[in-house]
């Protein structure tokens, strides 16, 4: 059955479909917001690393929906990571936001060279919780690994886990520990953007250009993008797709009105590669990337 949205496991009711904000300026931002609202969307996607949290707010009150009508999601950077700078970072987060309170508060990396440092932040969205600044918590680029040593140490299971997913890099297991530890998979990068940004490398294949994606498309008088995101929100997924361009922003909340069969869903699964196109999140500290979250 396909859903429009997702009960979490805390009862949380989330919009499936988001949409997402990474590497939009802060001048396109608030626009590209606005318009989404618009649309239609009900669920947006940003973080305190991506610089446009306050521009997210500004696109929100643009809209003129009220603030309970928009599910917000963000997430808490690695440089913020502890008990006290990650309760501070909701300070920084909702003040830029201009909200009291935040739907979905993440943690952005697992930052598996300083996890004690990930267990306070895990502890800090527990008291952020309890307290009702934020009303459900969560977790990206967590592998099973990070997720099992998480949920020993932590005493609430987060509600979602946001991961690189798209067709041609599913992490089956990933997904699989989720499921048994009750966490919602949340796809980044849903129509495959990290395998065309431009600039990110010359040999990247963009999944949007795939002719099995390009059949399935031309069978339902739809396009590539869309097949994905129905195959994500078919499979009980939530995905979050950027655009900073209106037709675009349209096209990828346009999934309501087709099915993929079983075939069709399988065939996309094939393409799984097993290679993901983002780092690594074992490989890299994310703390060397130097970024620092300014006060609100
Ligand atoms: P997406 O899969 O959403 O693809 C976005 C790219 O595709 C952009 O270049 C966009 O350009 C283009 N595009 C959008 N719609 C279409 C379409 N219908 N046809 C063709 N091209 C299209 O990639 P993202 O990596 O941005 O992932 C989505 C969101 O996930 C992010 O914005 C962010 O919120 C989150 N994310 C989280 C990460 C994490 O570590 N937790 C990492 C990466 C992303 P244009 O704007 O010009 O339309």
């Amino acid at each position: 059955m396909t859903t429009t949205s997702l009960q979490l496991n805390n009862g949380v009711v989330m919009p499936a479909l988001g949409f997402g904000v990474f590497q939009s300026s802060p001048e396109e931002t608030a626009a590209a917001v606005e318009t989404a609202l618009k649309t239609g969307y009900r669920h947006i996607d940003t973080a305190a690393a991506y610089g446009n949290e306050r521009e997210v707010g500004e696109g929100i009150r643009r809209s003129g929906l009220d603030r309970s009508e928009v599910f917000i999601e963000t997430k808490v950077w690695v440089s913020d990571y502890g008990y006290d700078r990650t309760l501070h970072a909701f300070d920084k987060a909702a003040g830029k936001l201009g909200v009291e309170q935040i739907d979905l508060l993440i943690l952005h990396q697992p930052a598996p060279k300083g996890f004690d440092a990930t267990i306070a932040a895990s502890r800090a969205l527990e008291k952020l919780l309890s307290d009702g600044k934020v009303r459900s918590i969560g977790i990206s680029n967590f592998m099973p690994r990070h997720l099992a040593e998480l949920i020993e140490r932590t005493d609430v299971v987060p509600a979602v886990n946001q991961i690189e997913l798209h067709p041609y890099f599913t992490q089956p297991e990933v997904r699989q520990a989720d499921s048994e530890y009750g966490i919602l998979t949340q796809a980044w990068s849903p129509i495959g953007g990290i395998t065309f940004y431009p600039g990110w490398g010359e040999h990247r294949r963009s999944v949007l250009s795939d002719p099995v994606l390009g059949e399935i498309a031309d069978a339902h008088g739809k396009t590539p993008a869309q097949v994905m995101l129905r195959w994500h929100l078919q499979q009980g997924r939530s995905a979050i797709p950027k655009s900073v361009n209106p037709a675009r922003i349209a096209e990828n909340f346009d999934v309501f009105d087709f099915e993929l069969s079983a075939e069709e869903i399988a065939r996309v699964d094939a393409l799984d590669t097993g290679v993901r196109s983002g780092p690594d999140p074992d490989e890299r500290d994310p703390i060397s990337l130097g970024i620092v979250i300014p006060e609100a």
